[in-house]
Formats: C-alpha cells, structure tokens, sequence
C-alpha cells in the first residue's frame, strides 16, 4: 500500500487526476459514479487494453448511457482502410479509455505502441482520456519502466497476436526484430497532464494486463 500511495501522490503532483480502486468493479463504479457525470461526453472511444476490459465498463456503456456515440476501431469485420478511418476518429472523441505499460512512483507514465493510436490519443486529441493500470505496472524508474515493456510486456504482447509474426513470439524475448510485423514502434513518456486532470488515472490493486 505504501507504493500506492507513493504513485497516486506523485501522479496528482505532476496534474493527473489519480484514483485508487480496490477491485475492477470498484474501477468500474468509479468510472460511471465520478468520472462519466462531471464529463457528460457526447463521444467515446478506446484503445486495447485487458485491464480496460476486466473493469466491464466498455460493455455497460451502450445501456447505462445510450447518448453516448461510441467510436469503434476494432470491428473485426472492418477492412484495414476502414480501422485506419475510425481510429483516426477516435482522436476526436470526448472521452478516450485504455490502460498503460508502466507507471512510475515518481508519477510519470510509460508505453509502447505498435500503431500510435493509444500514445497518440493519450498525447493530445480526445478531451479526456482515462487510464485503467494495475498496481502489477508500478515500476522504480524510467529505466525500470523502459525495461519491463520491452522484455515482459511487449513479448508477452506480440504472443498474443497470433496473426503477427515476430522472433519473439518463438524465444519469448525481445530480438529487437525488423519484422515487418514489429509491435514496439512508438513510445511516450507522459511526464504531467496538460491540461491539468484531463488524464485520469485509476490504479487498480492486483496483476491485471501484461
Ligand atoms: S521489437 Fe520485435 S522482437 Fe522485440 S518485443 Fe517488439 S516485436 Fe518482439
């Protein structure tokens, strides 16, 4: 619990606007309870993330609150250009939801993106943007960060995606590929939310995510 509250302090110095939540459900209560009322978005988007998915809410959205026009950017059934498009939307939206790679005690948040829609929304675009990270991501440092997404998170990542075709999906290590295939393209650092509270982060207790 000390590292917890290390993190969530050190977020809010640098303007997040940081929760804790117990449980995915308490993830999930704070998120349509707190976050959703004061936002009233007219637009909501999101970006992969299993820690996202535990809490349910992306489920419970279109009957809690149908007013809300959700951008969708991984409908299996759409043709590449067609997830192109609608991931581009989704930097529009009002309200963007997905997890992180790491998080540091000293508040600064660490990911790695294969095609740049999750740093990019992070970054700038969606109004607001919410953020569901287990406490399994808090790291030291930097370098700690830098060094868990590429030799835990990203092989674990591209293991996943059996459509792709990587080294590390044989070795279970990162090869540092040239793989057309390579998931490990873009990363960011969000040292503050600029605005001040327009990332909010909910920092879950348990290993969720890779
Ligand atoms: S750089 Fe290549 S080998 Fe390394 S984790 Fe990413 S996809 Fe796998």
């Amino acid at each position: 619990m000390e590292n917890i509250d290390v993190v969530l302090n050190a977020l809010r110095k640098n303007n997040f606007e940081a929760y804790f939540a117990e449980t995915p459900e308490e993830a999930n209560g704070i998120f349509f309870s707190e976050i959703l009322p004061a936002l009233k978005p007219q637009t909501l988007s999101w970006g992969d993330s299993m820690t996202m998915r535990e809490t349910k809410v992306l489920d419970e959205i279109p009957a809690k609150h149908p007013e809300i026009s959700i951008i969708k950017t991984f409908d299996p059934a759409y043709s590449a250009e067609q997830k192109l498009y609608w991931r581009r939307q989704a930097l529009l939206s009002d309200i963007f939801l997905t997890g992180s790679n790491a998080v540091t005690k000293s508040g600064k948040i660490v990911n790695l993106d294969m095609v740049g829609n999750r740093v990019g929304a992070i970054t700038f675009g969606p109004k607001n943007v919410v953020l569901f990270i287990g406490v399994n991501k808090i790291v030291d440092s930097l370098e700690e960060a830098f060094a868990r997404v590429r030799n835990i998170a990203a092989p674990k990542n591209a293991i996943r995606h059996t459509n792709l075709k990587t080294p590390c999906q044989k070795t279970g290590k990162c090869m540092d590929c040239r793989s057309a295939d390579r998931i490990c393209n873009s990363w960011t650092v969000t040292a503050k939310s600029f605005p001040k509270n327009r990332i909010k982060v909910i920092l879950i207790n348990g290993e969720f995510g890779l």
